[in-house]
């Protein structure tokens, strides 16, 4: 009898037990989850709301290419369908994002986490694997508290570093694997301050810019919410994906006037000025941003207290440049622990791409986090743990 043994009970992790047995009912298949409950992350995601795939999600959106062969067979579409026949509703909104129709992350747990149970995998918790060895019989894994299982397919499913307590890389590489270098991403970064005092709490939309040593390297439409430690935002939370992958001095640039060139927002702020001259400095930007951005643009461009009857061109030149050109200096992005996903892992080179069968380790499968693959914000990164974990589920519990 096939013996699965399947290490976290995450994401990828639960979606491998259930392909697991719906690929063969016989199997023996067991999780193995090192934290009091499985799915705990699942919890937080969304917001609360687990954003758990986005319809155009395709292979290209992922930092390795070697996604292609899993995606095309687990679609996003596929990926909705498993859930509904597993009971759960699912609801489109913008930008192909799709969520529960409950809007709670906790029916996509129960959804999974029943059908486990109804299909017969046994799940283990409070079990944090530490040792693994392979032996002519398969594998035997032992937790810290010296309880061991045994099977002779294993999938490592342990997740990445972003927001986890406890990890897998070393099992992995135990196996034979290697572990490129770990860097957190779709995390808040911090500045130097300058520009964004008294913001905290305040959310535009905007334009952010991502520069490495004064170059561009990406541009993201969407949310920025400014901290008192720095930015933070759907937008920003994209840059640093790009961020993760180079070494340089970083800035975002944030463009408050994407709908307008830099000429075109120089005539608005000359135009107003004579059109408002009498009105105070304090009010001159009233109703275009948060009036505490307004304060901190005015102050940046020299502009005091006092009617903007007088105030110098080059100074409303300025104030317009400043629009359109916001620069922050990047001093770094929070750890680990803020972030939602890991770039870096085991290289997809050393599984195959169809079934994600190590290369290196006859009977050993990984899915989801623990290989170096990420994806944006919006749905993309659950995508890849259930379409990896649906794939090796469904090969390693083959006969
Ligand atoms: C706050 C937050 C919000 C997010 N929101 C979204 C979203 O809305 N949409 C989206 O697509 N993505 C989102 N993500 C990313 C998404 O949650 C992850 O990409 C996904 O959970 C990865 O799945 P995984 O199964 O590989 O890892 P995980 O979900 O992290 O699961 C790994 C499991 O393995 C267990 N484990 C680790 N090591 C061991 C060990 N040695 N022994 C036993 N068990 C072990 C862990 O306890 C954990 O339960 C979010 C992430 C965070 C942190």
């Amino acid at each position: 009898m096939r013996e699965v043994l399947i290490i976290g009970g995450g994401a990828a992790g639960l979606m491998a037990a259930v392909a697991a047995k719906e690929q063969n009912a016989a199997a023996r298949v067991v999780l193995l989850e090192a934290g009091a409950r499985v799915g705990k992350k699942l919890l937080s995601t969304g917001n609360g709301r687990c954003n758990l795939t986005n319809v155009g999600a395709r292979a290209e959106d992922y930092a390795s290419a070697e996604v292609a062969e899993v995606l095309a067979q687990n679609t996003p579409r596929r990926v909705m369908e498993r859930f509904e026949r597993m009971g759960l509703v699912c609801r489109l909104e913008g930008e192909g994002r799709v969520y529960p129709a409950s809007d709670a992350a906790s029916s996509v747990l129960d959804a999974l986490r029943l059908t486990a149970a109804h299909l017969g995998v046994e799940e283990v918790v409070g079990f944090c694997a530490e040792q693994v060895m392979r032996g002519k019989k398969g594998f035997t894994v032992r937790a810290q508290d010296e309880r061991s299982a045994q099977g002779d397919r294993l999938i490592l499913a342990c997740g990445g570093r972003a927001a986890s307590q406890c990890t897998g890389y070393a099992l992995a590489e135990k196996l034979g694997h290697t572990v490129t270098q770990l860097r957190p991403a779709l995390l808040p970064v911090k500045t130097d301050g300058a520009g964004i005092r008294g913001l905290n709490g305040v959310r535009c939309r905007c334009v952010a810019t991502l520069l490495c040593d004064g170059r561009t390297v990406l541009r993201e439409e969407g949310e920025v919410l400014f901290k008192d430690f720095g930015l933070s935002g759907i937008a920003v939370f994209q840059l640093t994906r790009a961020m993760a992958r180079q070494e340089g001095q970083f800035e975002i640039e944030l463009d408050l006037l994407p709908q307008m060139g830099d000429a075109q927002a120089e005539e608005l702020i000359l135009r107003r000025a004579q059109a408002l001259s009498w009105r105070g400095s304090e009010a001159f930007l009233l109703g275009m941003f948060h009036k505490n951005v307004s304060a901190n643009l005015l102050k940046m461009a020299g502009i005091g207290p006092g009617r903007m009857e007088g105030v110098p061109e080059a100074q409303l030149r300025k104030l317009a440049r400043l629009m359109k050109h916001w620069r922050h200096a990047v001093t770094g992005v929070q750890g680990f622990q803020n972030a939602q996903v890991t770039v870096g892992g085991v290289p997809m080179s050393e599984v195959d791409g169809k079934t994600l069968a190590s290369c290196v380790c006859p009977g050993l499968y990984l899915a989801g986090e623990i290989l170096d693959v990420d994806g944006p914000c919006g749905g993309y990164n659950l995508q890849w743990a259930w379409a990896s974990g649906a794939a090796a589920g469904t090969y390693a519990a083959k006969e």
